[in-house]
């Protein structure tokens, strides 16, 4: 993934770290084929044409098709999970094929969130998520959000199609009965494509947040008669979303 002005006319031109990476790390020499990519609408099979401090030069050989994305937009909104779990969250639901997380900060979340650190902790998740995307072969970088509260949270979800709020208690609607129709007017062209899956902390979510989070329009689901982990959760979720849409 490069930024969008790396694109010339018939070559890209790569810098920064990416450059390093194929330089150091790859050996990449002249002659070497690679994928590049704006995340957005480009995407190009390019042969190296030179290796320079800092700076790889590419020729594009061809443009390809960038069809490596779901329909169903998944944005995966986690409560802050303590240590390293967001990470994981990230990475995994990366490879399965969600399109941005949005931390967010719910009456349970037992790590204290500190805005000073905040730029270093989400520059650390971009970069997971791009190395994630990079190997999936994803056309897209998924977006993250910095931590929003969860009234904030509740806001936006206004913005989406479905919501789904993960609930251990649920008994009555499992997600993939809840996601079926929707999927099937997804799959019709009968739908908007953006979905938000909510999941809570290590301890849950409390009472009042399901209810606030019923009266915000989300749909309360649950994933089984079994408790997984928060950081479990999103993933189960999203690959649940993309098997009923069929992708
Ligand atoms: N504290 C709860 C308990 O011990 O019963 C478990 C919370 S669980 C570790 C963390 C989050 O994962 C929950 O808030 C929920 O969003 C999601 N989750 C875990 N298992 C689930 C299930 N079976 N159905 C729906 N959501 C689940």
């Amino acid at each position: 993934f490069i930024p969008k002005d790396s694109f010339g006319e018939g070559t890209v031109t790569i810098g920064g770290e990416d450059a390093r990476h194929i330089a150091r790390v790859m050996r990449g020499r002249p002659g070497d084929k690679l994928i590049v990519s704006d995340g957005a609408s480009r995407e190009a099979l390019a042969e190296i044409a030179e290796i320079g401090e800092g700076v790889v030069t590419a020729a594009i050989l061809e443009m390809l098709p960038m069809t490596h994305e779901p329909k169903a937009k998944i944005t995966v909104a986690q409560s802050l999970p303590k240590g390293d779990k967001m990470e994981i969250v990230i990475q995994k639901c990366t490879e399965i094929g969600a399109a941005a997380f949005v931390p967010f900060l719910s009456e349970r979340t037992i790590v204290q969130y500190d805005e000073r650190k905040e730029g270093k902790r989400l520059e650390r998740w971009r970069k997971i998520a791009k190395e994630a995307a990079e190997q999936a072969h994803r056309n897209i970088v998924p977006e993250i959000s910095a931590p929003l509260s969860w009234k904030e949270l509740l806001k936006s979800a206004e913005g989406y199609d479905a919501v789904f709020f993960c609930y251990e208690k649920e008994e009555g609607l499992q997600l993939r009965t809840a996601v079926a129709p929707w999927a099937e007017r997804l799959k019709n062209g009968a739908a908007e494509n953006a979905v938000l899956v909510i999941v809570g902390p290590e301890g849950g979510f409390s009472e009042d947040e399901c209810r606030e989070a019923e009266e915000a329009g989300a749909v309360s689901v649950g994933l089984g008669r079994r408790i997984l982990r928060c950081e479990t959760a999103g993933m189960v979720a999203a690959a649940c979303i993309l098997y009923e849409t069929g992708e």
